[in-house]
């Protein structure tokens, strides 16, 4: 069973090592990171949110439902243009056991590669909602939470209302 680790946990704050084999047991943690996402409503789940310090992730395109298990992902290029989305995670909750949401500005659009679940390697531009998840996601591979990238204010009074867990 596996168990969401909360902000606060260093385990978030580690760089993940790159997998190595495509084993049952990896393909049974990502069928079971994506029950865990939809039973929370999110759209995207990193291995060290489940404390598994390796580079995988799964994701949900909230547009089309299409599920994607990504294994050693890399955004190959990012566009100049930025765009502010509102951001949660699951790993960042408040009192209430709730993510909770600032605004976050990051490239409009992505080319990301990375490995799916037969092993097949993929590439695709993604654009919109769908690129930001995936950012979100591929920065979790490197410790990097989206509270990193608020101002200090707004950061401070973010933080403010995060139950930080110690798991
Ligand atoms: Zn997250």
């Amino acid at each position: 069973m596996l168990q969401m680790k909360l902000c606060g946990d260093l385990i978030l704050r580690e760089k993940c090592s790159p997998v190595v084999d495509i084993t049952p047991e990896l393909l049974n943690t990502m069928d079971e990171m994506i029950e865990m996402m939809k039973s929370q409503s999110g759209v995207g789940l990193a291995a060290p949110q489940v404390g598994i310090v390796q580079r995988f992730l799964v994701m949900m395109n909230p547009d089309t439902n299409e599920i994607y298990r990504m294994i050693n992902p890399q955004i190959l290029s990012r566009s100049d243009e930025t765009c502010v989305m509102e951001e949660g995670c699951l790993s960042v909750l408040g009192a209430d056991n709730l993510p909770v949401y600032a605004n976050v500005r990051r490239p409009k659009s992505v080319v990301v590669q990375w490995m799916d679940e037969h092993g097949n390697t993929k590439s695709a531009q993604m654009d919109g909602t769908i690129a930001r998840i995936v950012q979100h996601e591929t920065d979790h591979l490197d410790g990097v939470l989206f509270i990193d990238y608020l101002s200090g204010v707004k950061r401070e009074m973010l933080m403010r209302k995060v139950n930080r867990g110690h798991k």
